[in-house]
C-alpha cells in the first residue's frame, strides 16, 4: 500500500500570522516537519508500506534536511505512478473563504475564483481530480477548520484533521503542538482503513476549466499562455479538456 502526501505551509499545526508563512519562519518549517511526520507516522501504522511526499508550498525547499521520517521518500513532482491513496498535510481553504486562514487559490495575487464544470474547488479539488483521473482516492487532509470542511463538504466522507481555527484570513488560533500531532496521526492511520471504500474524486470530461483573475492583465497572460483557451468575459479564461495527462492541465 503506497501513500502520497503533499505538504502545503499554510494550514501547518502552529502557524497562526501571515508573516510566519511568508518569511519562511523557523517555527513554521519546523512545525511543517513535525505535520508531516505525523501523518508518514500514521499512514505506516495504518498498514502503509510505502510514503511518497512532496514538499508542495511555493515549489518546495521548505523542508528542513534530515529531519523528514527516514521511511518517506521525497519526491519532486506529483508522481502518482503505483500509488493507492493520497493525503494532503496544511491545506487551506479555496479564495474567497469566510474565516479561513490564508484563503487562497494558486496565487493570491491573481486568482479570483477557479471551477471545474461550474463548481468552485481549491487546491484541495486540484489535487483530488488529479489523483481521481488516476481512479486513487483522496482520504486524508490537515488544515484550518475551513480547509477541512471543504474537503469533507466536497469529497464526502474522509479523515480530517483540524489543527486550527481561523479568525478571518489573518490569523489563526492553534491547537497545541503536540495535539495537532495526535490529531494529524490519527486521522492518517484511519485514512488507510477508508482507502478501499473511498471513490476516487472523478472529473467528468471533457471538462471546462476556467479562472476568474482578479485584473484582466492576468487574463490577458492565460489568453496567451493557452493558444486553446476562451475569454468569457473581460477576467475570465476557460479551457476545455478531453483528459487529464498532467497536473497543468487543470491549471489555466
Ligand atoms: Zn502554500
Amino acid at each position: 500500500m503506497t501513500v502520497f502526501i503533499e505538504t502545503d505551509l499554510e494550514g501547518i499545526s502552529g502557524v497562526s500570522t501571515i508573516d510566519m508563512v511568508a518569511n519562511s519562519d523557523p517555527r513554521a518549517l519546523e512545525r511543517l516537519m513535525a505535520d508531516t511526520n505525523a501523518a508518514v507516522r500514521g499512514a505506516f501504522a495504518g498498514g502503509a508500506d510505502r510514503v511518497l511526499v512532496l514538499d508542495g508550498h511555493g515549489g518546495g525547499r521548505n523542508f528542513l534536511p534530515g529531519l523528514l521520517d527516514p521511511r518517506a521518500v521525497q519526491v519532486r513532482d506529483v508522481a502518482l505512478d503505483g500509488v493507492d491513496a493520497v493525503f494532503l498535510v496544511g491545506a487551506h481553504a479555496m479564495a474567497g473563504t469566510q474565516n479561513a486562514f490564508l484563503n487562497h487559490t494558486q496565487s493570491s495575487v491573481s486568482w479570483h475564483n477557479y471551477t471545474i464544470n461550474g463548481r468552485r474547488y481549491g487546491e484541495s479539488g486540484q489535487l483530488a481530480a488529479f489523483a481521481g483521473s488516476r481512479s486513487i482516492p483522496f482520504v486524508m487532509a490537515s488544515g484550518d477548520f475551513a480547509a477541512c470542511a471543504e474537503c469533507l463538504s466536497l469529497f464526502g466522507r474522509m479523515e480530517t484533521a483540524p489543527v486550527k481555527t481561523a479568525d478571518g484570513r489573518n490569523r489563526a488560533h492553534c491547537l497545541p503542538d503536540g495535539e495537532a500531532e495526535d490529531l494529524i496521526f490519527e486521522a492518517a492511520r484511519r485514512a488507510i482503513a477508508l482507502i478501499p471504500e473511498k471513490r476516487p474524486f472523478r472529473v467528468i470530461l471533457p471538462a471546462e476549466i476556467a479562472v476568474e483573475f482578479n485584473r484582466t492583465d492576468y487574463a490577458d497572460a492565460a489568453m496567451d499562455r493557452h493558444p486553446d483557451a476562451e475569454r468569457l468575459d473581460p477576467r475570465t479564461v476557460r479551457r476545455v479538456i478531453r483528459e487529464i495527462r498532467e497536473y497543468g492541465d487543470l491549471l489555466i
